[in-house]
């Protein structure tokens, strides 16, 4: 029996005229993701995609899995093909949703005809289906409402025979809202505001900031790991790793203590910034919430942003911890933030950071650097590598 998956389009629907370009990324992202499951042919019309395989290595099990993590779906399922003939339909049913009938007590029959020349009107197809179904499942009964099982026949192209629809990832498809700079740490918060931000659609690419040899390689592998599990959702991710060693040793030596992480952090966004200048980025990305930390402050985050030239995106801003921790576990990495590797943030952290820094008071204290020499030998080198879900790819 040929088997194939149904997806259907999530808040696409509402997007008007700029619906086909959003349709075009979204069967562009699917193509891509389910690439290493076999070869698939996609088709789509009227707000539906089809996804068949075309030979029997294709691995519709792990397609199907993959689907269920691709932004931009409302709801998928797995359906058999019937030729366009009561008489195919009513014999493929029982048999293809054996398992599923068997395991409920209602149900109830949904006809779409989107082929109007097929000769039966939607409720006849129904009622037939509805019927051979009772007949063969005898325990089963008929619910309008609420029924354990929804089954749907499709009749466009082919006929479509589906039982209950599984619940997409939703959002909108990564790329379609442009792309933004992640300012990726090895903590629990980024990669929650990442994800959050693909679900908006945001194509990512990845900033991460090093400082060697007080930071260590297991630190940036840790970051490569969090990616990873986040590409499962954003698809690939090109990943920027900066040398702040020596920024940091410069802030150290030459700015007052108490500014110090104030001033690391706007020289992470100067350096975001003209990577984003580089990147077709058109903003930047963080982890931050309110209050969660001294730099996170609402004046050390304005003295934080006097600096960037993009608007800065923090989807956490208003989130209790707990309420990030779920997000992080539920995306699975929270595992892997809660490894204690050290990061760039806390190898010089103050005894006594600003709370309240005024802005006048950062960029006197500033003054003591070559800011844009810094800014530049920084960025001259950057390393950059792709991370998909399988990992850093060589
Ligand atoms: P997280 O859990 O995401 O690390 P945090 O609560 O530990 O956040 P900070 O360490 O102050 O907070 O960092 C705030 C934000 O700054 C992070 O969410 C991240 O977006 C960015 N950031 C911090 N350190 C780095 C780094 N080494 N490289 C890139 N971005 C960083
Ligand atoms: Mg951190």
């Amino acid at each position: 029996m040929k088997e194939i998956i149904l997806i259907k389009d999530g808040e696409l629907a509402l997007k008007g005229l700029n619906r086909s370009s959003f349709e075009a990324m979204l069967m562009k992202n699917i193509r891509w993701r389910i690439k290493p499951f076999g070869s698939f042919e996609l088709k789509q019309s009227q707000s539906t995609i089809t996804v068949n395989p075309l030979d029997d290595n294709a691995d519709l099990d792990s397609a199907a899995d993959e689907i269920s993590r691709v932004f931009g779906i409302a709801g998928f399922s797995r359906a058999a093909v019937a030729e366009k003939d009561i008489n195919d339909i009513l014999d493929i049913a029982p048999v293809y949703l054996k398992d599923q009938l068997n395991e409920a007590k209602t149900f109830k029959v949904e006809a779409k005809r989107s082929d109007k020349k097929f000769p039966l009107t939607s409720p006849e197809i129904s009622a037939m289906v509805g019927e051979r179904l009772l007949e063969c499942f005898p325990h089963l009964s008929v619910q309008v409402k609420d029924p354990d099982i929804k089954v749907v026949v499709e009749i466009r192209d082919r006929a479509y025979i589906r039982g209950n629809q599984q619940k997409g990832a939703g959002g909108m498809p990564v790329g379609s809202s442009g792309r933004g700079m992640l300012l990726i740490s090895g903590g629990i918060d980024s990669p929650v505001a990442a994800y959050m931000m693909a679900k908006r659609g945001v194509e990512l690419v990845g900033i991460h900031f090093a400082s060697p040899p007080y930071t260590s390689l297991r630190s940036e592998e840790k970051v490569h790991d969090l990616l990873a599990k986040v590409a499962r959702y954003s698809g690939r991710i090109w990943l920027n790793t900066v040398p702040f060693t020596e920024i940091q040793e410069a802030i150290r030596e030459n700015c007052p203590e108490e500014y110090f992480t104030i001033i690391m952090r706007r020289f992470m966004m100067r350096i975001s910034c003209m990577l984003a200048d580089n990147s077709d980025c058109h903003a930047l990305i963080t982890g931050e919430s309110v209050a969660q930390v001294a730099s996170q402050t609402m004046l050390a985050l304005g003295c934080t942003d006097a600096v960037a030239t993009y608007p800065v995106f923090r989807p956490c801003i208003g989130m209790d911890k707990e309420e990030i921790i779920k997000i992080s576990r539920n995306i699975e990495t929270f595992d892997i933030s809660i490894q204690p590797f050290e990061d760039c943030c806390t190898v010089f952290t103050p005894k006594h950071p600003k709370t309240r820094p005024q802005l006048k008071d950062v960029e006197e204290a500033e003054k003591a650097l070559d800011i844009d020499a810094l800014c530049q030998r920084a960025f001259e080198g950057i390393q950059r590598i792709c991370i998909t879900s399988e990992g850093v790819q060589e």
